[in-house]
């Protein structure tokens, strides 16, 4: 494609979400990424959360972690450049040893994968012995290392369940685990005494303060960390009731991220791919969709016939990080080149491919 048929395309389908001067430059950038791509070998593999003209410009796949962790695990091409997060750089890493694994920026951290590391998890194990732990795939490769297996927001439930186990460890994410554990009939302990004075001393402790004492006297629990994704959090029960007030018929998506309440008070909760699907194959007079800015843009884009609400205060800054320009210099430079340790990756792929093989 060249740069008159690449701006036509993206004009096409972005022209309501994306200014046109700014289609016009980015589909030169477009261009000569996907003509390097080629050159290298690369396949470019672009989450859910990248910004319209990137979204739909040079990925080869799009879709969640989970999708994303597949592709990469059956790709043959020399380098993979991921469009995502640190820890799903590390993930596809993990999946492809002998691959060349770059990530456009190395800034693109999470908020969800640094509240936690390898240490507390083996304080927890400590704590807690025999207790089997499933990490979100929103973590470090040496949190992975230390974990019995991975999910993401897609499978969480599932995973959970597969381990027939009446007591699990489940990291980092507390609205995460505070949704799965209603889903599978389980009741929250946050150890609070293992939880790092940030945490600890943080108002978000301040009603459950007494949640450790439960240990011992009750079985069927999900031992949490509080874990929050900076952005999910941000939406509150107040803001659905706002925009019911407006629009009564609408119907609204909330990511798993999102607090229990919001959930509760939304019409359903998914991955990021579970919102895509429900969106393509209902129909409601509007939608609202509780998650990232960027793919409520790429929503709207791939969905010119629904009506989508926007309540858009929230771009996640680490995902913002990842940029054609960046994106360009990766493969110019072969930079940042994405490293784990042989003996962490080995521990970590276990965790990772026992997720896989679930589903
Ligand atoms: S949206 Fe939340 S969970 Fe996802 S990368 Fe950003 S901070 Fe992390």
């Amino acid at each position: 494609m060249n740069e008159k048929e690449m701006y036509q395309a993206l004009k096409q389908k972005l022209e309501r979400v994306v200014p046109d001067v700014e289609l016009r430059y980015k589909a030169g950038l477009a261009v000569e990424i996907n003509r390097l791509k080629k050159e290298k070998n690369a396949v470019i593999l672009g989450h859910n959360y990248m910004e319209p003209a990137l979204f739909y410009s040079i990925p080869d796949f799009v879709g969640d972690s989970l999708e994303l962790s597949r592709k990469a695990a059956q790709t043959d091409k020399d380098i993979i450049i991921f469009c995502g997060v640190k820890f799903m750089a590390e993930t596809a890493k993990i999946l492809n040893p002998t691959k060349t694994v770059l990530i456009p920026s190395d800034k693109a951290g999470c908020s969800l994968a640094e509240s936690i590391t390898a240490d507390d998890v083996r304080a927890l194990k400590a704590r807690f012995p025999g207790v089997p732990v499933v990490t979100y795939v929103n973590t470090y490769a040496d949190v992975k290392a230390e974990s019995d297996i991975c999910c993401t927001s897609g499978n969480a439930a599932a995973v959970v369940q597969s381990l027939k186990a009446d007591t699990i460890i489940f990291l980092p994410d507390e609205y995460l685990a505070r949704n799965v554990a209603k889903e599978t009939g389980k009741h929250i302990i946050i150890p609070t005494s293992l939880l790092s004075p940030h945490f600890r001393n943080s108002q978000l402790d301040a009603n459950e303060n007494n949640d450790e004492q439960k240990w011992g006297d009750e079985r069927g629990a999900m031992i949490c960390w509080r874990g929050r994704c900076e952005v999910h959090e941000k939406f509150t029960v107040q803001d659905i009731q706002n925009v019911r007030a407006q629009f009564p018929e609408v119907v609204i998506l909330a990511h798993p991220e999102c607090s229990p309440e919001v959930t509760a008070a939304s019409d359903f909760s998914g991955s990021t791919s579970a919102m895509i699907r429900y969106v393509q194959e209902t129909k409601a007079p509007q939608y609202l969709i509780l998650t990232e800015c960027s793919m409520g843009d790429n929503i709207a884009a791939a969905n010119p016939d629904k009506d989508m609400l926007r309540l858009c205060a929230v771009r996640c800054p680490h995902m913002n990080q990842i940029t054609l320009e960046d994106t360009l210099e990766s493969l110019k430079q072969t930079r940042y080149i994405v490293e784990v340790p042989e003996e962490i990756r080995m521990r970590a792929f276990k965790a990772v491919q026992r997720m896989i093989a679930i589903g």
